[in-house]
């Protein structure tokens, strides 16, 4: 259609033209010389369930570009090793004509000698090889708040790479693995987690001990309580991060039915099955569904 014919001869322009142009192209008029910032750097790492839960500090290795030291990020042995380039008369950049069928098109393009720097080095570095930074392993304390959660991550802002021609160093993110733990179940702040009880105990209420990040509490149970009810336990939960705040522990009692009793608990439950009250609700609609 229409508005395709125009898409096409966007693209044959692009495809002649592409990335060359220097007057349209803004980002290829960046000064290769000038400051640039140096990379970010992106690592993880695995912690436990307790150091994501109260913090920890951690130590990681990163092998991250730093300035060369000896020759101070100018690659050169010494500083009389540094000339203009020739080719482009230290511009870093080449006037090259073309013909085209739109006539004589003059493109401009980082000059194919220096790369763009307008200087060429004579003698190169001993230390980076003329790169002007060197790859160091270095060994940096990361310092993990509590609440920090599976996913997550934090940024060690100027622990990335060194920037160029003293721009600023890149940051360094740490993303954070948090293993499950045997018993809690994380949710958001807040903390889950099953605890079995008795029929006995759901009957006539119980004094319960439930484990908490924190030492144990004592959950009080009351008479009557159903299969599968959740307690709340208040600030039992994980901090909040940077916050003087706690994630509540919500604990899930679940009804264990034992497979096997003694003869004297077999002789007690008979005994009190025959006095069981099986009248209510549920009892009434199954005797209606057998009509
Ligand atoms: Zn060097
Ligand atoms: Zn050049």
């Amino acid at each position: 259609g229409f508005g395709g014919g125009f898409d096409d001869l966007g693209d044959i322009f692009e495809s002649m033209f592409g990335g060359g142009f220097g007057g349209f192209s803004g980002g290829g008029r960046r000064n290769p010389n000038g400051p640039a910032r140096g990379n970010d750097l992106k690592q993880s790492i695995t912690i436990t369930f307790e150091e994501a839960a109260f913090g920890v500090t951690k130590e990681i290795k990163v092998n991250r570009e730093e300035e060369c030291t000896k020759c101070g990020g100018s690659g050169a042995r010494s500083k009389d090793d540094v000339e203009t380039c020739t080719r482009c008369s230290g511009s870093g950049r080449v006037v090259e004509v073309q013909n085209t069928i739109l006539g004589r098109v003059q493109t401009q393009t980082v000059c194919p000698e220096c790369s763009g720097k307008g200087k060429r080095i004579k003698h190169k570095c001993d230390s980076c090889n003329g790169r002007g930074a060197v790859n160091k392993a270095k060994t940096i304390e990361v310092k993990v708040p509590a609440g920090i959660d599976d996913g997550q991550q934090i940024r060690l802002s100027g622990q990335g790479e060194a920037g160029r021609n003293g721009g600023p160093s890149g940051d360094l993110y740490v993303a954070f693995r948090v293993k499950s733990h045997d018993f809690f179940v994380r949710d958001g702040f807040d903390l889950r987690c099953e605890v079995p009880i008795t029929y006995s105990q759901a009957v006539l209420g119980a004094e319960i001990e439930v484990p908490t990040l924190t030492g144990k509490v004592v959950l009080k149970v009351p008479e009557g309580t159903q299969p599968g009810t959740e307690f709340r336990v208040r600030d039992k939960g994980i901090k909040y991060i940077n916050r003087d705040l706690n994630g509540d522990l919500y604990v899930k009692v679940k009804l264990i039915v034992p497979k096997k009793v003694s003869s004297k608990q077999r002789e007690l439950l008979s005994e009190f099955d025959a006095l069981e009250d099986k009248t209510g609700s549920i009892w009434d609609k199954v005797k209606k569904a057998f009509k």
